[in-house]
């Protein structure tokens, strides 16, 4: 979704955003997925530009399978993003981000909020997924779901 951020640049104000992102080219997992938050505008700094901070955050709902028992669930998860925006004709002022950490450069009035929540979603996903935390596996010589039933193999 493009964000127009023109009059929280040029009178201070708020602009909340709350949207489902389009997941399914680059998280074909994702069944459910939405965006929500505010850009707001920080104090000026020198030549009088305004940095916008985002604040907001992407909860999806994806279907995974654990690595242990392969069993299909859905996991939701939550990435939170606070970034600094700035214009590339601003960068040469190179401004402080501060504790917010990363800095969003972009162009023009409207900022694409897919460009900046989508990747740090991604960048944060875990690798191993695990359907709980003790999950017990699959028998490593039949294979049952140690989950559901037991087995003698070990006795
Ligand atoms: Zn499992
Ligand atoms: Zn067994």
């Amino acid at each position: 979704m493009l964000l127009d951020i023109s009059g929280v640049r040029s009178r201070g104000e708020r602009a909340a955003f709350s949207y489902e992102p389009d997941l399914s080219e680059t998280l074909p997992a994702a069944l459910r997925a939405r965006v929500s938050g505010e850009a707001v505008a920080g104090s000026s700094h020198k030549g009088g530009c305004r940095l916008i901070t985002l604040n907001g955050a992407l909860t999806a709902c994806l279907a995974v399978q654990c690595d242990r028992c392969a069993e299909p669930f859905e996991s939701e998860k939550t990435v939170e993003v606070s970034c600094v925006v700035a214009r590339t004709t601003e960068m040469s002022g190179a401004p402080d981000a501060g504790d917010s950490g990363s800095i969003f450069v972009w162009d023009g009035d409207q900022i694409e909020l897919d460009d900046v929540f989508i990747p740090a979603f991604i960048l944060d996903l875990d690798m191993k997924t695990l359907c709980r935390e003790d999950c017990a596996g699959l028998c490593q010589r039949c294979g049952k779901n140690l989950n559901h039933e037991t087995c003698d193999c070990n006795k």
